[in-house]
């Protein structure tokens, strides 16, 4: 069950949050992991120092470094976490980033030994116009394209319908669980069939309400959270569906 905090939260708030997150993690059995904001990667790796609780970051560059004002290095990143978000539809959508530029990052996540959670998800014009398979299949394989056989089978996928992010028009399970599907067989197919065993994530509009839902589907692995990801009681409930589940 992972969290995604997204632009919220001083290093004030994001403490508390991520003290409500560990203890509702205690004792699961499931996976958890949050992404807080970059400026709280620190502290927030504090409260979850000795916890099996993951840290991810939200966005990297791909360059080790340099003159690239403003950009966060996946060294930097890698200081307080295992994981990164690539390709999230926001950084897409409202940044530009290209199926080549998520590769890239994709290939430097693993230069430095972050796990990277690959999101893919049509918009709703794609989805209108029957394109929904070739755009997340396109997606999936540019982001993967020239990692090894053994890189793939850390990677996660997130399948986020971007219609659905944030707007609470939550996908139809057994949609999300066909698409899922069809990420499981297509990573097979190209990587061989350990990539079977690459975890899947729904996300967009997950809630308390509707996560068994999608936890129910056998290619769905977890949900990606937004908004009920900074709501401690919510994403509680969220990571005790996930423990039922595992
Ligand atoms: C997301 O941003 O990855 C997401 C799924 O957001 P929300 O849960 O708010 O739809």
């Amino acid at each position: 069950m992972a969290g995604n905090w997204k632009m919220n939260g001083t290093s004030t708030r994001c403490v508390e949050l991520a003290h409500a997150v560990r203890a509702a993690s205690d004792g699961v059995a499931a996976q958890v992991i949050v992404a807080p904001p970059a400026t709280s990667l620190a502290v927030v790796s504090g409260v979850f120092a000795g916890s099996p609780v993951g840290i991810a970051g939200q966005n990297i560059h791909w360059a080790a470094s340099g003159a690239f004002t403003g950009e966060i290095a996946p060294g930097m990143v890698a200081e307080y976490a295992g994981f990164v978000l690539v390709g999230h539809s926001e950084r897409r959508q409202l940044f530009g980033e290209t199926d080549d530029d998520t590769n890239r990052k994709v290939h430097a996540a693993f230069d430095h030994g972050l796990a990277p959670i690959i999101c893919v998800g049509e918009t709703a014009a794609q989805r209108a116009a029957g394109a929904t398979d070739t755009t997340v299949a396109g997606q999936l394989f540019a982001a993967t394209d020239g990692i090894t056989a053994v890189e793939v089978e850390r990677i996660m996928i997130a399948y986020e319908p971007v219609w659905s992010i944030g707007t609470g028009a939550a996908c139809d399970p057994a949609e999300a669980g066909r698409v899922a599907g069809l990420v499981r067989g297509s990573l097979e197919v190209a990587f061989g069939p350990g990539a079977g065993d690459v975890r899947i994530l729904y996300g967009g509009s997950v809630g308390p309400a509707n996560v068994r839902g999608y936890l129910a589907h056998e290619d769905v692995d977890g949900a990606l959270v937004g908004g009920a990801s900074l709501d401690p009681a919510a994403f509680g409930a969220l990571v005790r569906a996930a423990d039922e589940a595992a």
